[in-house]
C-alpha cells in the first residue's frame, strides 16, 4: 500500500449546559476518528518515521512500549498495513491482555524485556541488528521530530482559529507538534494548554524544549494526572461516565478523560474570557478502556 491514509478528522462543537452558561464555545478535533487502532496522534507521530524508513528502504520498524501502549498497536497496526515487519520490545514481565494480543495479530514480534534492560533502549536495538542493517529505531511513545514534525499538521488542518488549544501530553511530542504549527501560522492569539497525565507533569517542557519546540505560548496544567499515569478516582470514572453518556465521544481513563476533565475544570473556575473559542484534540486511544472496563460495570 501506498504510504498514505486519507483520514477524516473534523472540528465538532460541543453543546454543553456548562460552556453555554459559562459562554464560551468548545470544539473538538477529532483525531481519534483517524483510524481505530493507528488512533490519533499516534498516526501523526508515525507518519514521517514510515516515510523515511521507504525512503530508506528499511523494512522493520523496532519501537517500545508497556503492556498498554496504543504506539505498540499502532505500530503493529501501520506496519501490516503498509509491508514492515514490527518488533516492539514490552517492559515488565510476560502478560496478555487485548492490546498486545491485537498487536501479534498484525503481526507484531512481542519481546519482554525487564524494567532495567527497558532503560537502555538503544542497547536492545542494537544487540538485535548489529550492523545497522534494516531496521528503524522509533523510540517510546513515537518521540522524537519526525513525531513533532507529524503533530505540526494538526495546526495546518484547522479550519478557524482558536483562542486555546487544549492537548493531554505523555511525552510531549504532540504539544511539542502544536506549539511548532502555532508559530509556523504565527497565531499569535492562540494560548497552547498542555495536561500531562504523569505526575511531576513539568518535565514536559523539557522534553519540548530538547525537540527545540516553542513554549512562549504554552500553559503546562499539572495538577489532573490524578496520582500518576495510569491511575485514577471515582471522580475521574463519573466524569467520564456523565461525558461519554451526553456526548456520544468516547473518552478512556489514561488520557483523554483526564484532559477533558480539566477543561471541564477550567471553565468551572472562568478561566476563560466570555466568547473565547477553545479547541480541544481528541488523540484517540480508546483501546485504554479495555484496561479499565471493570471500573464502568
Ligand atoms: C500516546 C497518547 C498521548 C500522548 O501523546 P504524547 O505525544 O506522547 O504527549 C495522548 N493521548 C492519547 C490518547 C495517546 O494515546
Amino acid at each position: 500500500m501506498e504510504l498514505t491514509l486519507d483520514f477524516y478528522s473534523p472540528e465538532e462543537e460541543l453543546f454543553l449546559p456548562l460552556f453555554k452558561e459559562k459562554q464560551v464555545r468548545v470544539f473538538v478535533k477529532r483525531d481519534d476518528l483517524i483510524h481505530p487502532f493507528i488512533s490519533g496522534n499516534k498516526w501523526r507521530k508515525l507518519k514521517y518515521a514510515l516515510i523515511s524508513a521507504k525512503e530508506n528502504k528499511q523494512d522493520t520498524l523496532v519501537t517500545f512500549g508497556g503492556a498498554w501502549s496504543n504506539h505498540l498497536l499502532a505500530t503493529a497496526c501501520a506496519g501490516a498495513m503498509f509491508g514492515f515487519n514490527t518488533i516492539g520490545f514490552v517492559r515488565g514481565e510476560s502478560v496478555s491482555n487485548p492490546v498486545l494480543a491485537m498487536c501479534k495479530l498484525y503481526g507484531m514480534e512481542l519481546v519482554f524485556v525487564t524494567r532495567t534492560e527497558y532503560k537502555h533502549k538503544t542497547d536492545l536495538f542494537h544487540q538485535r541488528f548489529e550492523n545497522g542493517s534494516n531496521a528503524l529505531f522509533i523510540d517510546e511513545g513515537g518521540y522524537g521530530t519526525h513525531g513533532m514534525k507529524g503533530c505540526s499538521e494538526i495546526i495546518t488542518e484547522l479550519k478557524q482559529n482558536y483562542n486555546h488549544i487544549f492537548c493531554a501530553a505523555g511525552t510531549g511530542t504532540t504539544l511539542a507538534g502544536l506549539a511548532k504549527g502555532i508559530a509556523d501560522h504565527q497565531l499569535d492569539n492562540t494560548t497552547l494548554h498542555g495536561i500531562p497525565v504523569l505526575k511531576g507533569g513539568d518535565f514536559i517542557e523539557e522534553e519540548m524544549k530538547n525537540l527545540n519546540a516553542p513554549i512562549n505560548q504554552l500553559i503546562l496544567h499539572t495538577t489532573y494526572h490524578f496520582g500518576g499515569y495510569a491511575k485514577t478516582a471515582p471522580e475521574l470514572f463519573h466524569f467520564i461516565q456523565e461525558f461519554v453518556s451526553k456526548t456520544g465521544i468516547m473518552v478512556e481513563p489514561i488520557y483523554t478523560g483526564k484532559l477533558f476533565y480539566a477543561l471541564q475544570d477550567l471553565v468551572q473556575k472562568e478561566t476563560f474570557l466570555a466568547n473565547e473559542k477553545i479547541l480541544i484534540l481528541h488523540t484517540g486511544g480508546l483501546t485504554g478502556f479495555l484496561g479499565m472496563y471493570e471500573k464502568f460495570i
